[in-house]
């Protein structure tokens, strides 16, 4: 019998990271890898977009950092989450580049420098609130940046931030704040080094945003956004299937192998059809370790079902029906489930 898995394409997911590529080109893509490559797996992920040419990584934490940096030497990895002394230290020695959004951290950072700087990325609060030093206090920030700067602390390689990219009037706004943003840090004496703000769907709708980087994570892995433009409206393909047997089969049900403690939200239940060879299965219940749907005809223990991707449903269709992201199903599927690579 097939066990269950999670078959990853790393043809298809390299041909849409050429397809990000062109979309955003002459601005650079730095992959995010964040979650484990969004349940993909980082290391093959990594080895992938490393051969088709990506330089920059995005890696959110030091330790997601720490295992790319294993795989290449010359790779750019940014980093956007470091606590405290010994994670700052870590960053230095992995030679990472590091997003700082807080004062205290820029002086942590600046204070762990040895023999050369520290290179960091200064992140302006655009409007998410979500980290990042708000205006009122940016131009104190850029001085005392270009301060550090000066004394061969910190090497200020980027200006960054985050948006929200749900509505076109907001990002606008935000995008006015970040370019204020920059003009300070010039004022301030900095060159603001490569400029980066966007992600998927801000870099691929717009082309204003694009700057000198984009950071990209979900259209890579071939994730659309909720509501939005669709994988094939995209130019990319779902990387990753998500396949799991049929273990029993009774008269008008089967139980197929995989369920909540997997990964498989609950909630979904009533809500999702899966795909065997003979068609489509309704999903009735979900338990803790197996999804019960609707058998066929000739529903056999042993056959193959397809949960998400392939010909079945993609991630973001099922996220859609529980006002979820394609995403967040993707990051949940629990590491219990083998990523194989084809
Ligand atoms: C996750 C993340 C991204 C990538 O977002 P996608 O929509 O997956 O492309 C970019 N920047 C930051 C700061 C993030 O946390």
């Amino acid at each position: 019998m097939i066990g269950r898995r999670l078959e990853v394409d790393l043809d298809a997911f390299a041909r849409n990271l050429a397809a990000v590529r062109r979309r955003v080109s002459p601005s650079r893509h730095m992959l995010v890898v964040k979650d484990d490559a969004y349940g993909h797996g980082v290391e093959q992920i990594v080895r992938r977009a490393a051969g088709a040419g990506v330089e920059w990584f995005g890696a959110f934490d030091v330790d997601t950092a720490s295992t790319v940096r294993a795989l290449g030497d010359r790779f750019r990895i940014f980093t956007w989450l470091t606590v405290g002394a010994a994670e700052i230290a870590h960053a230095r020695d992995l030679d990472l580049d590091v997003g700082v959004g807080d004062e205290e951290l820029l002086e942590e950072v600046a204070d762990a420098a040895i023999s050369s700087p520290v290179r960091v990325h200064l992140k302006i609060d655009s409007g998410l609130h979500r980290n990042g030093v708000r205006p009122e206090r940016w131009e104190a920030f850029v001085e005392r940046a270009a301060a550090l700067q000066a004394i061969g602390r910190v090497s200020v390689e980027g200006i960054w931030s985050h948006i929200a990219e749900a509505s076109d009037a907001e990002d606008d706004e935000a995008r006015g704040t970040f370019e204020w943003a920059v003009t300070r840090a010039r004022a301030a004496g900095l060159g603001p080094g490569v400029r980066h703000l966007s992600a998927s769907a801000a870099s691929f709708a717009r082309a204003e945003f694009r700057y000198e980087m984009v950071r990209v994570g979900a259209f890579a892995y071939g994730i659309p956004p909720a509501g939005g433009p669709t994988a094939t409206d995209l130019g990319v393909v779902p990387a990753a299937r998500l396949v799991a047997p049929v273990v029993a089969v009774t008269a008008e049900s089967a139980q197929v192998g995989i369920g909540a403690t997997d990964g498989i939200p609950s909630a979904l239940a009533g809500r999702m059809r899966v795909r065997s060879g003979s068609g489509w299965h309704r999903v009735e219940r979900i338990g803790l370790h197996a999804l019960e749907v609707s058998a066929l005809a000739d529903t056999r223990v042993g056959d193959e079902v397809t949960i998400w991707g392939g010909d079945a449903h993609g991630v973001t269709e099922l996220a859609e029906s529980i006002d979820s992201i394609g995403e967040e199903l993707a990051v949940r599927l629990s590491r219990r489930i083998p990523r194989v690579y084809g």
